[in-house]
């Protein structure tokens, strides 16, 4: 966002290139870098492989001491450890992984002055042995801790999706060493919100704040609405059309993966067999329920391209850096933007162009929120903590509901969720003046022709209706009595009874679903969180209400596919 402009050091660019072997700063790294050395807190924002990690290594080699990176990927610090070796770097790591004997060595070490950088989980903090070591190493003629840099800082706020009670912890364990030392925080996904909870939390004093563009401009972003049965059918096509190049398939579970990997394993076997065969696609499969030693197995032949498809849960993906992913298809529509745009992100990493495409049906959205419902809560949330983040998560996932089901740009969609509107990305629900009106061109809603279809007769029944029924009914059951259902439920509540029941009788009930969820998003209805989002009336509907008349509404209306035109 802001180039302070501030020169780096000469000994940060010297260590940039005898550690990584790199020239230059990428864009963003240069500042931070920079405050980081003269003393100042930091908090870099930016996208998944940009290069958090050099804006807090490179300082660390520079300043000398000990500098302690919090992250709460235990399991990937051993690799970070091993890649930091083998650049002639000297990091260490103290997680549960060790054993007690082990971390006591580790301490020692430390202690003496060995490393420069140590990985550790923030539960570490709280350990009372930790502190003693930490006061000890940041008092007068200890090694020093100059830095403390915090890794996934969003984890430290209730309105992203990773928060981690223990985060709070952070900035009690810095106020208990005897010097404070300069602290960074580094996350990919802040909105707003969560941007002010890191400053706040782990209380940062007046940090040089770095919010680099999240725009991947060699991304295409598609969506697609499939019916469940349907949804192999149309990856198994995508994958022969992308024969030759890597890939990932998310799924959502455990079980969809096996079955979509079995499923795709087949139908390319069969072409094997065919005329004029091509490369037929290797499939390969990846989750938390399989063995260890095969999990490494098919994801080093991933990173090695002996397996072109993986099909995954979201276990894979994280601290494997392969450049030349082309596609990331979603079997589902994920919990959160977030966690979408970090997966999708895996995609074209080396900057060449690459596919993310994202299959939805409804049962996602049901299963989402039965999931939130059933996960249990944090025992050490008080219980209004615990509710915040049931209703968080419901959010969460009706922006991602928001993003499946918008025509406006999706590359605008998810910019704008992430604050980031320098590229000029609109927020009206239809995209409106989305990079200059036109969209990015590079997405399947700026790719799909809209026809714009007048839904004000259907748009004015379904507000009378909410004003009717007082709010107390959810979109599904709305949409079902305008329709003129006659189900238990419509019955069970007399909703028949209700003046515009049946109205919509030759209006498609998907139809009227999609006019109430527009008449949510523009503000005349309004729709509320939790297990039963009831519809209510919106701050606009008494304008709609009061003069029918003059009431007009539109729809933009999928007049043909995209074509799903790859780049
Ligand atoms: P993040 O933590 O933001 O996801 P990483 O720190 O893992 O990103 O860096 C992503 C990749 O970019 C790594 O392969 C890293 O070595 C590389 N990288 C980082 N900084 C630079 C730079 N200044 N020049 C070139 N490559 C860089
Ligand atoms: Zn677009």
């Amino acid at each position: 966002e802001k180039d302070a402009g501030a020169a780096v050091p000469a000994e940060a660019l010297q260590a940039l290139r005898s550690y990584f072997g790199y020239d230059s700063f990428r864009p963003g790294q240069a500042p931070l870098v920079s405050a980081i050395l003269s003393g100042r807190d930091a908090l870099g924002v930016m996208p998944t492989g940009a290069g958090k990690s050099v804006c807090y290594q490179v300082p660390a080699f520079v300043m000398g001491g000990l500098t302690l990176v919090v992250s709460p990927l235990v399991s990937l610090m051993g690799d970070q450890v091993r890649a930091l070796k083998a650049a002639g770097a000297r990091p260490s790591y103290l997680n549960s992984t060790l054993t007690p004997g082990q971390q006591r060595t580790v301490l020692r070490r430390a202690a003496e002055g060995w490393y420069q950088i140590m990985y550790v989980a923030p539960e570490r903090l709280e350990d009372e042995r930790f502190l003693e070591f930490a006061r000890a190493a940041a008092s007068p003629g200890g090694v020093g801790i100059p830095l403390v840099a915090v890794d996934e800082a969003h984890c430290v706020s209730q309105w992203g999706q990773d928060f981690r009670p223990s985060y709070l912890g952070i900035a009690d364990f810095v106020a208990k060493l005897p010097h404070r030392p300069v602290m960074a925080a580094f996350t990919a996904t802040a909105t707003g919100r969560v941007r002010d909870d890191i400053e706040e939390m782990l209380r940062l004093r007046s940090p040089e704040v770095v919010v680099t563009g999240f725009d991947r401009p060699n991304l295409y972003f598609g969506v697609e609405e499939v019916p469940d049965a349907r949804k192999g059918e149309r990856i198994l096509s995508f994958v022969r059309e992308h024969a030759g190049e890597s890939g990932i398939v998310y799924c959502a579970t455990r079980k969809a993966t096996d079955e979509l990997a079995a499923f795709l394993g087949e139908g390319l076997a069969a072409d094997a067999g065919g005329a004029g065969a091509g490369h037929v696609p290797v499939v390969g499969r990846y989750h938390a329920g399989m063995p260890l030693e095969e999990r490494r197995r098919n994801r080093d032949a991933f990173v090695e391209d002996r397996i072109d498809v993986m099909v995954a849960t979201n276990a894979f993906g994280m601290g494997i850096d392969k450049p030349n992913v082309r596609y990331v298809v979603h079997n589902n529509a994920p919990e959160s933007i977030e966690a979408y745009y970090q997966e999708a992100g895996r995609a074209g990493r080396d900057g060449d162009a690459a596919t993310c495409l994202l299959l939805w049906s409804g049962n996602d959205f049901r299963l989402r929120r039965f999931l939130i419902d059933r996960t249990p809560a944090d025992e050490r949330l008080a219980p209004d903590q615990r509710e915040f983040g049931v209703r968080n998560r419901y959010r969460l996932l009706d922006q991602m509901q928001g993003y499946c089901e918008t025509t406006g740009c999706l590359r605008a969609y998810i910019l704008h969720y992430f604050g980031d509107d320098a590229a000029g990305a609109g927020r009206g629900a239809g995209g409106a003046g989305a990079f200059g009106g036109g969209g990015c061109g590079r997405c399947s809603n700026c790719l799909t022709e809209f026809a714009v279809e007048d839904v004000s007769g259907p748009a004015l029944s379904a507000l009378r209706f909410v004003s009717e029924t007082g709010g107390r009914f959810g979109k599904s059951l709305v949409a079902d009595a305008l329709h003129g259902s006659a189900s238990e439920r419509v019955r069970q509540w007399r909703l028949d009874e209700a003046a515009d029941y049946g109205a919509l009788a030759d209006v498609p009930v998907g139809r009227i679903k999609d006019v109430i969820g527009q008449l949510v998003g523009r503000g005349y209805l309004e729709q509320g969180q939790g297990r039963f989002p009831v519809l209510s009336l919106g701050p606009r509907a008494a304008e709609a209400l009061d003069d029918p008349a003059g009431f007009s509404f539109s729809l933009k209306r999928r007049e043909r596919r995209a074509a799903l035109l790859r780049r």
